[in-house]
């Protein structure tokens, strides 16, 4: 069954894509956790990052988030995630790569732990 990233990749579901290639698609996060939040999917169905095969077009991931981050006016900086698993929060099991920016983003981490 195609996932929910799939059926937007497809343009079943409605979504904001602001980016796409051969490898690639990319849009606007539903429910964006800072200014700029845009979710980078590939188009193959790989469920997690733990599951991303071990040779492949796989930069094409990054080489996007360099891209759109460019368009977006992210100059200032911007941060790239991959939450992997439950312990993550994944709730997508569609690999997919968030790119936030457009404010100082603060650290990240464990809420509480002491560094
Ligand atoms: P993750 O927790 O890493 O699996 O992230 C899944 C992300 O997908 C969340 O940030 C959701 O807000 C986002 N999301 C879920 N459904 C949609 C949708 N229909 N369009 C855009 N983003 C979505």
């Amino acid at each position: 069954m195609a996932t929910l990233f799939s059926k937007i990749i497809n343009r079943e579901i409605p979504a904001e894509i602001v980016f796409e290639n051969e490898y690639v698609v990319a849009f606007r996060d539903i429910q964006p956790q800072a200014p700029v939040h845009i979710l980078i999917v590939p188009r193959a169905e790989i469920s997690g990052l733990a599951e991303l095969p071990d040779s492949g077009d796989h930069q094409h991931l990054l080489n996007a988030a360099k891209v759109i981050a460019e368009q977006e006016g992210l100059g200032g900086g911007y941060r790239v995630v991959i939450n992997q698993g439950a312990d993550a929060g994944q709730t997508v099991f569609h690999l997919h790569a968030h790119l936030l920016g457009g404010a100082p983003l603060g650290g990240f981490g464990v809420p509480g732990l002491d560094h």
